[in-house]
């Protein structure tokens, strides 16, 4: 109700980001040699060259192909068993094995620099060990292609722990297939998860061309996350008669690695009771599945994102006048700066909607769509947004550097927003969408309750105190600053 909604738009390439200006040369002239199939093979996966600059290497009809973070996918060549050039700009790349013979990370070579890429992720085309070749006629099959856009960061709310990280799927078979099974185990092979049917198609969005799985794991302790995750998809061709007879076969074998490190710790962006976590965090709500392509990739920003309204005594988030922006409980609330960092973007000057499903006060684009809002950049990539704030209200200005809990402006129905809430949310970038969407927690919180329409049962109703969580969808919680 309260979602953002997915826009298409297409925003100008750039090429591999260079400490000087991007200028494409032809260099020195380069002969591409044609390597043996399995060559090729052995280098698809992807490449991390910063935490938000990943290198996805594919597999194309006659080589590779490379595309990084953000930008268009291009053609390289090979001229040696390992290393290959590209034409698009004047940049090379060599892949690095170990003893053992695998490829474990990249050198990108440009503008007179090599940087390191270690490899994330591999989609194996071979069987995994142990696994006998009958079992699965003709092996792994390896026209499917499945990249991950981030890997997993555990947070942890409702006191458990989880995971959630999405698989893009892409068939490069001749005949199409459905998608039966995917099954995730933990490094050791312990299974944590198996989707068939109902509960597959559950987590799976976009089901005739590029299907995506949106993945949600959940454990008891945070021990209980392992380094690495291992996933297993089988499918089902859909071509000739009969395809329910035919034989299933395993597509894809994919490992990828859980982000570890330092959760990120907020204090929460707002102050005081019955605050409502409109599409907050779950495997289902419109900020989890809002899957927007932006700039020559699909992100998915608000993987995280929560929208902020207030709930009243009697459960209801206005009193009076619906259609005014005055009679809501969140409106004028003072939006704060969740820790110390420097306002990296503001928009100011969107009028107010009346409240509505449908009357926006402006034509909704890439520019107007958050409307008045506010991004922090908190470090370490990053940045806190803010979004739907009142016109006039904002207290801070581009370059402004903030403490923790300082008032960045008031909440307000700017924007697409049907009512008065604050959108906020954490990703990686300063782009409100075109970005991939953090994991945070706030350092406490309580809870009230849950739910729209929620109201407390008395004076002294319980709360349950939590730390170092995020609060879940619909929770109702009372939030103070420290
Ligand atoms: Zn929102």
């Amino acid at each position: 109700m309260l979602r953002i909604v997915v826009y298409l738009v297409t925003a100008a390439f750039l090429l591999f980001p260079s400490p000087q200006a991007a200028v494409a040369q032809t260099g020195q002239e380069r002969k591409a040699i044609k390597l043996d199939a399995g060559a090729y093979d052995a280098y698809v996966g992807q490449y991390e060259l910063s935490p938000d600059f990943v290198i996805t290497v594919r597999r194309e009809g006659n080589g590779l192909s490379i595309q990084a973070t953000g930008q268009p996918k291009i053609e390289v060549f090979a001229e040696s068993e390992t290393k290959f050039f590209l034409t698009a700009v004047d940049a090379q790349i060599t892949f690095v094995k170990n003893e053992k013979g695998e490829v474990t990370h990249l050198i990108l070579h440009q503008n007179g620099a090599d940087q390191n890429a270690k490899r994330i992720i591999s989609t194996s085309t071979a069987p995994p060990a142990g696994q006998s070749a009958g079992s699965t006629p003709g092996g792994v099959r390896s026209p499917v292609e499945v990249t991950v856009p981030i890997e997993p960061t555990p947070f942890k709310g409702d006191g458990k722990t989880h995971l959630a990280y999405e698989l893009h799927l892409a068939n490069f078979d001749s005949s199409a297939m459905t998608l039966t099974r995917l099954e995730v185990s933990g490094g050791d092979g312990k299974p944590l998860a198996k989707y068939e049917g109902e509960e597959l198609k559950a987590r799976l969005g976009r089901q005739s061309v590029q299907p995506v799985a949106y993945l949600w794991l959940t454990f008891d302790k945070p021990s209980a996350v392992p380094a690495v995750l291992h996933h297993s998809l089988t499918a089902r061709s859909n071509a000739g008669a009969g395809q329910n007879d035919r034989p299933e076969i395993k597509i894809k074998d994919l490992e990828i690695k859980v982000r570890t490190g330092k959760q990120l710790v907020l204090s929460p962006p707002l102050r005081g009771d019955g605050w409502l976590a409109g599409n907050g965090p779950s495997n289902t709500s419109g900020h989890r599945r809002a899957l927007i392509a932006a700039g020559g990739a699909e992100h998915i920003a608000q993987r995280f994102a929560i929208d902020w309204v207030q709930l009243r005594e009697d459960g209801k988030t206005w009193v009076g006048d619906q259609l005014k922006n005055e009679s809501y409980r969140a409106h004028g609330a003072e939006a704060l700066a969740v820790a110390d960092g420097t306002v990296v973007a503001v928009k100011d000057g969107i009028p107010e909607n009346i409240p509505g499903a449908t009357s926006r006060a402006v034509p909704i684009t890439m520019e107007t769509v958050g409307g008045n809002h506010v991004i922090l950049d908190l470090g370490q990539g990053r940045y806190a947004f803010y979004a739907h704030l009142q016109p006039g209200s904002l207290r801070v200005k581009l370059g402004d550097k903030v403490k923790r809990g300082r008032v960045l402006g008031l909440v307000g129905n700017s924007g697409n927003s049907t009512e008065p809430h604050l959108h906020f949310h954490v990703s990686n970038k300063n782009s409100p969408l075109s970005s991939e969407g953090l994991p945070y927690v706030f350092d406490s919180f309580e809870v009230q309750g849950k739910g729209w329409g929620w109201k407390p049962s008395g004076k002294d109703s319980p709360v349950e105190k939590r730390t170092l969580e995020i609060p879940m969808q619909d929770s109702v919680v009372r939030l103070a600053v420290p």
